[in-house]
């Protein structure tokens, strides 16, 4: 009897520890999430490691103080902290975009083949990486597969590409996004070594259309201003299975958006992704103006801006502030 007792107790036991693990791990409260939002903004608000990117030279005069940090859900709620409606231009983070409107237009076989989506464990201009990988630029989210990619976009001329890289980021950000006029000046004067890799791209028979004006319009969509809020909402169209949950339009076919996130674990976080992905398991995507958007799928997109860099080009308390919230709120999909 007593027996019996016993293993009742020790049944009902395991059950009250299944059922807090398993809440704890998928219903987190507002409370829960503003709590640590609050918490890491203040953690790391002081963190002054890093300097502005400043080989684009408009880069090196943005404010660096700017820390910003947004959260959205899968179902449109919003979280924020910080000067979260200031902006800087997007970078390297477009790549995500533009990939994935060539993506809906040619199908993720064509990126694989044309392109690559393996790592090249190179920075993120290398010309060696192409060299070394049969003339291939390896992935979408090094310069090289970016300028590669814009080049593909169909459009008749250069004018139309242009305006539907912009229309697409537009979707996926929910509200219409402005041209950084004095980075991309500052850039569209000064990128001879894109041009060089579109150029030996192009002698490789990659290239989508002329290399030359691929580069200008890469360069552009590179300018546009985004704010964390901005980032947040587009990172959670991919969390969303490619709804934006903020506008409710659908962007993206859903088949697609776990494409773009291994890329984006592969590759996002330049030739740092490996320790990026091994702290939080999150594919994401960081740019040299000091952002970072990273997605929790199905759950969370977040996005945060901090100008000054690390040796790799990633934002130091954009990466500090997603890992303390990810472990706080268990939020790594690989511990689920
Ligand atoms: N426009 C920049 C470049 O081509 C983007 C680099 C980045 O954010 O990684 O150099």
């Amino acid at each position: 009897m007593s027996n019996n007792i016993t293993k009742l107790l020790r049944a009902t036991f395991l059950i009250v520890i299944f059922f807090n693990v398993t809440t704890n791990a998928s219903q987190l409260t507002p409370q829960q999430i503003t709590k640590v939002l609050k918490e890491s903004y203040e953690k790391f608000k002081d963190d002054n490691r890093g300097k502005n990117a400043d080989y684009i030279k408009a880069l090196a005069e943005v404010n660096s103080s700017i820390f910003a940090i947004s959260i959205v859900s899968a179902s449109g709620d919003i979280y924020e902290i910080g000067n979260t409606k200031e902006v800087v231009s997007i970078q390297s983070i477009s790549k995500v975009f533009t990939l994935a409107l060539v993506m809906s237009e040619k199908g993720p076989k064509f990126i694989q083949e044309k392109i690559g989506v393996n790592a090249t464990g190179l920075p993120f201009n290398s010309i060696i990486a192409i060299e070394q990988h049969n003339g291939s630029a390896s992935n979408p989210f090094v310069n090289a597969g970016a300028i590669q990619t814009t080049s593909w976009v169909k459009a008749d001329n250069s004018a139309q590409r242009w305006k539907k890289i912009k229309n697409n980021m537009e979707k996926f950000a929910g509200e219409k996004l402005d041209l950084n006029a004095p980075v991309y000046k500052s850039e569209v004067n000064d990128n001879k070594r894109n041009q060089a890799i579109a150029t030996l791209l192009e002698a490789n028979g990659r290239m989508g259309s002329d290399p030359l004006k691929a580069t200008t319009i890469y360069t552009k969509q590179c300018a546009l201003n985004v704010s964390s809020h901005n980032l947040a909402i587009m990172a959670s169209v991919l969390a969303n299975h490619g709804v934006n949950p903020v506008t409710k339009k659908s962007v993206i076919d859903s088949n697609l958006t776990p494409k773009i996130m291994s890329i984006m674990q592969t590759a996002g976080l330049y030739d740092n992704a490996g320790e990026w992905l091994y702290e939080t398991g999150l594919p994401a995507k960081s740019g040299v103006g000091g952002g970072i958007l990273a997605v929790v799928p199905g759950k969370f997109g977040i996005g945060v801006i901090s100008p000054r860099l690390d040796e790799y080009g990633n934002s130091v308390r954009a990466q500090e502030a997603i890992s303390y919230i990810v472990k706080k709120l268990n939020l790594n999909p690989l511990a689920q």
